[in-house]
């Protein structure tokens, strides 16, 4: 039985008719940047999740963009980010000028580690970069208590976390700014490149709002030095289509995660924990083994796609080498990177493609 890491077709088939016709009126209304699609899907977007306002962006790099100049990052500031995590969680802070200051993670949610921040905080912190990894959300209590003890800005990335609650409350509007993406692997994808950025707080929202559209409110009128992060017509038109029905497929991750959870049972392996302040959105079922590379093999003979979710830690890839975060500063990523496999976890995997994947685990 072949069991694909990801398969986007299926999804796409499900919903062919009625997007195609969603995308036709788009095109025949020639709504292509921002427009009548995008207000539907930003509202629709907080309506759904919970959040007061949304603004539609072209990525999920983008409003971590905005969300630096938001938290007014710049040279000489330092900013933690996760060493574990996309890379694009840093190239907000990155852009701005400032410096990633990366920390560990926690070993059980593969999240940031409060106690490691605080380590982490020298006069120059500015603010911290929270991932919500793999649709898990992070111990957001802690680490807002370190934020505010030390004044610090916070960007929740919930980019791989749509739909996903802190002890009830949507991720993304519990620190300053947050940002998502609709990359189309994402558990909410679109038919393009897509992001949204949310906020609590008026100014900073204003200002993301300002930002997205080259710093103005008016046209050709220039308040701040901005950016072109518009949301175009057609992944507006193609995410209003999906919301509705984003519940159930991730409602169908979170039962092939239960699943992988009751039913795996290997010698030294490690699942992703749970934890009881909130529920993973599971946009990624990531294990750890030892032996993780013939782990990987086996499975590959079993026809069981699996992906490597993220095998270099971001203190070790090439363009952070000059910030001299050696090799062995943050040793539970380090670690992470080197024992981590991803299962394939997409909510059109069949209980008998979900079985076949337990048992050739197990088979180990
Ligand atoms: C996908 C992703 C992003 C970036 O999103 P793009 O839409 O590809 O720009 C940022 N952070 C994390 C954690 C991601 O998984």
């Amino acid at each position: 039985m072949k069991v694909p890491f990801l398969d986007l077709s299926l999804q796409h088939k499900a919903i062919r008719e009625e997007a195609l016709a969603a995308l036709a009126a788009t095109y025949d209304a020639t709504r292509f940047c921002l427009g009548k699609d995008v207000e539907d899907f930003e509202k629709n977007f907080s309506a759904a999740l919970g959040y007061p306002r949304a603004l539609g962006m072209n990525s999920g790099t983008s409003p971590l963009l905005a969300a630096s100049h938001c938290g007014g990052f710049g040279p000489g500031d330092e900013v933690i980010v996760p060493t574990f995590t996309f890379i694009s969680s840093a190239w907000g802070v990155s852009h701005a000028g400032a410096t990633p200051r990366f920390a560990d993670i926690e070993e059980g949610t593969f999240n940031l580690d409060p106690e490691k921040i605080e380590a982490a905080i020298t006069p120059k912190t500015k603010g911290i970069v929270v991932v919500h990894l793999f649709g898990q959300p992070a111990r957001m209590d802690e680490i807002m208590a370190v934020a505010k003890k030390h004044n610090l800005f916070v960007v929740e990335d919930c980019a791989q976390a749509v739909g996903a609650r802190y002890k009830g409350a949507p991720v993304g509007v519990i620190g300053d700014a947050g940002t998502f993406s609709f990359y189309p692997t994402k558990n909410l994808g679109g038919c393009g490149e897509g992001g949204a950025f949310v906020s609590r707080r008026d100014d900073v929202f204003e200002n993301a709002r300002l930002l997205r559209v080259h710093g103005s409110a008016r046209r050709y009128y220039h308040d701040i030095v901005g950016f072109n992060f518009r949301m175009d017509g057609f992944q507006g038109a193609l995410l209003n289509i999906k919301l509705p029905r984003l519940a159930a497929w991730n409602a169908r991750r979170q039962a092939i995660a239960q699943r992988y959870i009751a039913e795996i049972k290997l010698a030294d392996v490690i699942l992703p924990q749970t934890v009881d302040y909130g529920a993973s959105v599971y946009h990624q079922f990531t294990i750890r083994h030892p032996r993780r590379d013939a782990l990987r093999e086996h499975l590959a003979k079993r026809e069981v796609g699996t992906d490597l979710i993220y095998p270099v830690a971001l203190h070790q890839q090439a363009c952070y080498a000059h910030l001299g975060q050696k090799a062995g500063s943050l040793p539970v990523a380090e670690k992470a990177s080197a024992t981590c496999v991803s299962l394939p976890i997409f909510p059109e995997l069949t209980d008998e493609q979900v079985g076949h994947v337990i048992e050739s685990v197990n088979a180990f």
